[in-house]
């Protein structure tokens, strides 16, 4: 068996969500005002990105960054990452977020001199405004970064899919693409799948190691 795991970053490999972290931060405008349409389906992630961190004014990358250096990752995200290794599996992460905190976090745990593989959007900071930059070009489903079309293309090469996630991006991939569905307890992938026989739900990634170690 060619297993690929695909894992989303904000929320599965971190502990907590780096972009909701910014905008609560950075704006008192009700950007999760967006969300209900994302989850309803009238609108993709790259619509309500675009509004919601639109909201932001005047901020420096000093002042963002300072947000993502206290995001912390899964104490046991380095245990799972060396069982990957050590089984030579594929392994990607995909990212509605941005690439600019992703890096960022992974250097400040030794982790960016492995050459991970990383597909998300990123941004750039222009005159105290955050100018996004999407990944996707276009999308059926008006992704930001379309982590269907990601998970299309490994199931094309010929892998298994192991789905690691916990958001509402991570819904379509896992649900119609993935052989193996591990989702964060009590979150809207969770919610979404309730019932799926290829779902697992872990709080911390030990649980997801210890799964794979089976595997
Ligand atoms: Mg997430
Ligand atoms: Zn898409």
């Amino acid at each position: 068996m060619k297993l690929a795991i695909v894992c989303d970053f904000d929320g599965t490999i971190t502990q907590r969500d780096t972009g909701k972290e910014i905008l609560s931060k950075l704006t008192t405008k009700d950007w999760e005002y967006y969300d209900q349409f994302v989850i309803s389906g009238e609108m993709g992630t790259r619509e309500a990105l675009q509004h919601q961190w639109g909201m932001i004014e005047n901020t420096s990358a000093k002042e963002v960054f300072s947000i993502v250096d206290k995001i912390e990752i899964d104490p046991f995200f380095k245990e799972l990452y060396e069982l990957i290794q050590q089984k030579n599996w594929g392994f990607v992460i995909v990212s509605d977020g941005f690439l600019s905190y992703i890096r960022r976090i992974l250097d400040r745990n030794d982790l960016m001199e492995d050459n991970i593989s990383i597909k998300a959007n990123d941004f750039e900071i222009v005159k105290g405004k955050i100018i996004l930059k999407f990944l996707t070009e276009s999308c059926e489903h008006g992704c930001a970064n379309c982590k269907f079309t990601h998970v299309t293309e490994l199931k094309e090469q010929g892998f298994t899919i192991v789905y690691i996630g916990d958001g509402l991006s991570d819904i379509l991939p896992a649900k119609f693409l993935a052989d193996y569905i591990f989702a964060k307890k009590d979150e809207d992938l969770a919610r979404n799948l309730k019932g799926d026989k290829r779902l697992k739900t872990f709080e911390t990634l030990k649980e997801v190691k210890n799964e794979l170690l089976t595997f």
